[in-house]
């Protein structure tokens, strides 16, 4: 049997250390699904739409992975997906915490979701969108932290802001 996995995030924007754990994902799992957050509670940056577009141009090259978006409880999306497995990125002891929180949260909720830790090359193990957002608002060069289209893209955006 085939095994899908479901990889949920906001990607506010995509970064090098999403895009890392991708990869590792696929050769883990047969077929990846990016699951892109678009709850109205979550201020994000990047609408859905636009979070989708920079996933879809900067993994390419990788095969067996789609990008969708979803609403509402990751465990319902999976459900609808028939994929029990849920992939989550630990970057630093810090993340720790609330991901196991959210991984035995999620298990109550539903006993077969498994949630599985990737951890991305140490190049990457700092990277956090919500930093290099707050990097760029702030004039830094982003674009060794994500893909050129990427840093152009918040480049643009936060001249319209
Ligand atoms: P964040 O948690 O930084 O707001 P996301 O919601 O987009 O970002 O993250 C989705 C998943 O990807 C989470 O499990 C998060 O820990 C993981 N992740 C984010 N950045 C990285 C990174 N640099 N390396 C590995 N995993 C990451």
């Amino acid at each position: 049997m085939s095994q899908l996995a479901i990889y949920p995030g906001s990607f506010d924007p995509v970064t090098y250390g999403h895009i890392d754990l991708i990869k590792r994902a696929t050769r883990i799992f047969d077929e990846v699904v990016v699951a892109v957050v678009n709850n109205a509670a979550n201020e994000t940056l990047f609408n859905a739409d636009e979070r989708v577009a920079m996933l879809q141009e900067t993994t390419q090259d990788i095969k067996n992975i789609h990008i969708e978006v979803f609403q509402g409880l990751i465990i319902d999306f999976a459900k609808k997906k028939k994929s029990n497995m849920l992939i989550r990125g630990l970057r630093m002891i810090s993340d720790f915490e609330y991901e196991f929180q959210m991984a035995l949260t999620n298990r109550r909720l539903d006993e077969h979701i498994e949630t599985v830790f990737l951890m991305p090359s140490e190049r990457y193990s700092f990277l956090s969108s919500t930093l290099i957002k707050e990097a760029a608002s702030l004039g830094a060069d982003v674009s060794s932290f994500v893909p050129e289209i990427v840093a152009k893209r918040i480049q643009e955006k936060l001249q319209v802001i």
